[in-house]
């Protein structure tokens, strides 16, 4: 059984109504959009795999979100909910009340759809984080595979890493286009998998550099975020391993790919 202590915690629910504030172009794949506003006073995320649950306008043009009630979300009879969707809180900027989110365009999809578009003065409704898990600080190394979709979070756990912990962080890319600058560390490796045409749902380059990965010396938390079906099949990678204890992995679906896919 593993000795580390990963913790779990809990947070109220609160929503926020706020503006965008300005938008960047990170790569042809990735818009960040920076919100703020009044009620971003008190915005505390934890952890570097958190996620806010993000509300965007429903048919009506309105944005309707849940009572939160005792048995989690709930919306009153006769509304029609706002689509919601979970991203990463990428950076926050207490001082300037800022929370800044970094959006994946993949071309198909309300979020997607509304980043593409987003202009300074729009409105976006921030809900949570709701929970944040943080992985205990006596890991040596910290192994990190993930598609586009966990980039956010995977520079969040760079900028946020311990010195004394060491990083191995696999990537997946559409194409060379994708990369992003990440801050430079010692004990920290990246390692950019381009899929070039291939499509995301059914690519197996993390599986390969999964396998292919020997953990150096020491003690290693594995962080796992892509496409559902492909993040159980990373687990179940390592759950084959017998050196790896289940404690120590984390691994979460991002988005889930239709029945084609
Ligand atoms: C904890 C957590 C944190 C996340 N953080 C981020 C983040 O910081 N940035 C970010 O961009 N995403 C993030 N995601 C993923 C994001 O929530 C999903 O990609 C979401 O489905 C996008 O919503 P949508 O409305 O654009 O598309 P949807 O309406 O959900 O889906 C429409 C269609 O697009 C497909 N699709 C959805 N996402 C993708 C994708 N990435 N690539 C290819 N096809 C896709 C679906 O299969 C479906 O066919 C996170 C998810 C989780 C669970």
């Amino acid at each position: 059984m593993s000795l580390h202590e990963n913790l779990k915690l809990r947070h109220a629910v609160r929503f926020r109504q706020l503006q965008v504030l300005r938008t960047e172009t990170l790569t042809p794949h990735m818009r960040r959009i920076v919100v703020g506003g009044e009620e971003l006073d008190g915005f505390h995320s934890a952890a570097p795999d958190d996620h806010v649950k993000l509300f965007f306008p429903n048919a009506e043009g309105r944005i309707v979100t849940p009572e939160m009630g005792p048995d989690g979300p709930r919306y009153p009879q006769g509304v029609q909910p706002s689509p919601a969707r979970d991203y990463t809180p990428r950076v926050h900027d207490a001082e300037r009340s800022e929370l800044t989110l970094d959006f994946v365009l993949h071309g198909d999809g309300v979020a997607s759809a509304w980043a593409a578009a987003a202009q300074p003065g729009d409105t976006l409704v921030v809900g949570g984080p709701r929970a944040s898990f943080v992985v205990a600080d006596d890991y040596d190394t910290l192994a990190m595979f993930g598609d586009e979709t966990a980039l956010p979070a995977i520079a969040r756990w760079l900028e946020e890493l311990d010195p004394m912990v060491q990083a191995r962080a696999f990537i997946e890319i559409a194409d060379a286009g994708e990369r992003q600058p990440l801050p430079p560390a010692p004990g920290v490796e990246v390692t950019w998998l381009e899929r070039n045409g291939t499509d995301a749902a059914t690519s197996t380059l993390l599986e390969d550099a999964l396998r292919d990965f020997a953990a150096p010396l020491g003690e290693t938390f594995y962080w796992i975020a892509c496409e559902s079906r492909r993040a159980r099949t990373l687990r179940k990678l390592l759950e084959e391993r017998p050196e790896v204890d289940s404690d120590s992995i984390r691994a979460t679906g991002y988005w889930k790919a239709g029945p084609e896919g």
